[in-house]
């Protein structure tokens, strides 16, 4: 992807950490601002190392006019908040994001906007949720941490049929796993924090419409928020994306080999992996997801929360940190950090309990990483 305004000669992307730009006259600034010619002005409402950056996940999703903004959930922010007007509806899916969740129960509905969460593997709940002032649905492709697969396909229908925006969080899956825009999506959003940039030093986000003047909306909006990215994360994040394809390879064969490995070991009381025969959406993680099953494994151990404490404790090369998509692998416990704001019976039904934990698989040797796994494990039962 060639540098933005054709100066860069340095094989290394320069950062540009710039917050001002000077034009040459006023006729320059004029034809600047209105798109004319390719230029900057202020870096809050763009920059050189967001612009390579947009384009870099535009070409990766096959998509274009695409953009940067500071965090994934100011993606969504720019997704949701940027289209929807009080009186509204939305409609979300009930495992989302803790934080996008969040938006749905507390932040929208003191907007004016009322909204709806529905089980995204069930395209008829979808079509049943939606009423005449319904504006738009959020589902992810793959649910944190119980790893279930939205029927996109379906919902796309439905949401074709009735006239409203479909909007993909595509962060789990990433373009590796699905585009979501040739299932019919109309917007696609990431949280490039994660496995895009890949390496846990950057908080960064991206969403696109495939409709320009819904870009032109959410850029808009997402300057006027004040949304938009800082060039040094998107310095290090567009760095880390040369590599996330190789990443994602890596650690998708070592999340399927890990599935396995710790599915035979005692006190291990079930292994969620859409790669596993087991797995309830097994079938559509292989048609929907043409077979990329992703680099997240979930598992529950017997014991409670006493077990969980001494499996963390004997895996110290494992960072214990609920975060996802890092180089190295991490390990997080929904009931005391992404699920803790339910309760007991609320984790219960999403088949959740003080024993389980979701692992996000890295870069490590696989052996090593199953080794690790394994002692954990077996320390885990005391
Ligand atoms: C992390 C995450 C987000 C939010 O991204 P931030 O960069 O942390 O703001 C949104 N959606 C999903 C699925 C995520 O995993």
């Amino acid at each position: 992807m060639a540098w933005p305004d054709g100066t860069g000669r340095a094989v290394g992307t320069p950062l540009q950490p710039s917050v001002v730009y000077g034009a040459e006259s006023p006729d320059a600034l004029d034809a600047i601002y209105e798109g004319r010619e390719t230029g900057f002005t202020y870096a809050r409402e763009a920059h050189p190392n967001a612009a390579l950056l947009a384009a870099k996940v535009d070409a990766l999703e096959g998509l274009s006019g695409g953009i940067a903004t500071g965090s994934g959930m100011a993606a969504v922010s720019c997704a949701i908040m940027g289209l929807v007007e009080a009186g509204d509806h939305v409609i979300g899916g009930d495992q989302l994001y803790g934080r996008s969740l969040r938006m749905m129960t507390d932040e929208l509905p003191r907007m004016g906007v009322a909204t709806t969460r529905v089980d995204p593997t069930n395209a008829a709940a979808v079509k049943a949720a939606i009423r005449p002032e319904t504006k738009l649905i959020l589902v992810e492709v793959v649910s944190n941490p119980t790893l279930r697969i939205a029927d996109i396909d379906g919902i796309a229908a439905v949401a074709k049929e009735a006239g409203i925006l479909l909007v993909v969080d595509n962060t789990f899956t990433t373009p590796r796993g699905i585009r979501p825009a040739r299932h019919g999506a109309d917007i696609v959003i990431h949280s490039v924090t994660k496995l895009l940039a890949g390496h846990s030093d950057a908080t960064l986000g991206y969403v696109c419409a495939t409709d320009p003047a819904l870009n032109e909306r959410m850029r808009v909006f997402a300057v006027t928020l004040g949304l938009t990215a800082s060039p040094f994360d998107c310095w290090l994040a567009e760095r880390g994306i040369f590599t996330f394809e190789m990443r994602y390879d890596r650690a998708e064969a070592s999340a399927a080999l890990l599935a396995d490995h710790i599915a035979d070991l005692p006190g291990v009381t079930k292994v969620l992996y859409p790669g596993r025969a087991d797995h309830p959406d097994h079938a559509r993680a292989q048609t929907l997801l043409k077979g990329r099953n992703g680099n997240m494994v979930t598992f529950e151990v017997a014991g409670g929360r006493e077990a969980a404490n001494r499996l963390v404790r004997a895996a110290p090369n494992i960072a214990f940190a609920p975060t996802l998509g890092d180089v190295a692998t991490t390990l997080s416990h929904p009931a005391t950090s992404s699920h803790r704001g339910l309760t007991p019976e609320g984790r219960a039904e999403l088949g959740l309990s003080e024993g389980s934990f979701r692992v996000s698989v890295g870069m490590e040797p696989p052996e090593l990483l199953c080794a690790e796994f394994e002692a954990a494990i077996r320390a885990a039962q005391g």
